[in-house]
């Protein structure tokens, strides 16, 4: 059996996730970037041994990037399969990671598929294809303060079942930085000291916060031999602020640190 991609879960996501599947649910995750949105998605797409299909919605992203369409060659023109329509055609999960960056047109071709008829009406083929059993549709999103404007229509987000991801405790941070990265105990539990003194910064000084991802990225500098003081300007604090002042007080937090 391949390795499943490792997870460190902080309640019932895994079962809810399983349900929603075999109840042939869609769902929606909403948390902070670098929280494990993602990377929960890929765990339970070889937990459920499914096929995965990611997109990373953006604002160009058009319904037709994600069903497909028209491709010339030499011998003239194909219909070539976008990400969704492959998901729907073959089975598995489709992943649309910040989805509401993507275009307003893209809902439209999700809502039939979002709720109980299942269905994927491709207009440029004339084709409606019926999700099989095995399809998912799986959304996530950022809450946070850049997409108070923008957030999901009602009428797509109801057709969701939704789960709330945060940054994760101490403890279950620590267990996610030693699993991650194989370092000590001792350095996860400093790191995940300075994560949260940063975090309590959010609105005043900072922005950002400090993600899970960033942390990870500090301890596999630090694991790789390089040095703690730099690691932690480099992976937490420049890629927080750009300002001067602000750096130097994140370094001090950094420097009583270790
Ligand atoms: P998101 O999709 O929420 O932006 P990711 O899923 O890409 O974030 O998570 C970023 C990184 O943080 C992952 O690559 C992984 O190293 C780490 N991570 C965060 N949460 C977890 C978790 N619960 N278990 C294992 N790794 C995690």
């Amino acid at each position: 059996m391949t390795e499943l991609p490792f997870y460190e879960p902080s309640g019932n996501e895994i079962s809810l996730f399983e349900h929603a599947f075999q109840q042939r649910l869609p769902l929606l995750i909403k948390g902070p970037t670098g929280c494990g949105k993602t990377r929960f998605v890929s765990h339970m797409a070889a937990r459920l041994k499914l096929p995965l299909y990611t997109v990373a919605c953006h604002d160009d992203l058009t319904a037709a990037d994600l069903v497909g369409r028209h491709l010339i060659s030499d011998s003239g023109t194909y219909w070539s399969d976008g990400p969704l329509t492959r998901a729907v055609r073959e089975g598995g999960i489709c992943y649309l990671d910040e989805v509401v960056e993507a275009r307003k047109d893209t809902t439209v071709v999700l809502h039939p598929l979002a709720d109980d008829r299942r269905i994927l009406p491709i207009d440029r083929t004339g084709e409606t294809l019926e999700a099989p059993a095995n399809f998912m549709l799986v959304v996530s999103y950022n809450p946070g303060y850049q997409n108070l404007m923008k957030g999901l229509k009602p009428s797509t987000r109801q057709r969701f079942v939704s789960m709330r991801f945060d940054f994760p405790g101490a403890e279950r941070e620590i267990s996610i930085l030693i699993g991650e990265t194989g370092c000590d105990a001792d350095l996860a539990k400093r790191l995940v000291g300075i994560g949260k003194a940063f975090r309590a910064l959010k609105d005043r000084d900072l922005e950002e916060v400090a993600s899970t991802r960033l942390l990870v990225y500090a301890a596999t500098l630090i694991k790789s031999g390089f040095d703690v003081t730099a690691a932690c300007r480099a992976a937490l604090v420049e890629s927080l602020t750009d300002d001067e002042e602000t750096v130097e007080a994140l370094m001090e937090i950094v420097n009583a640190t270790f």
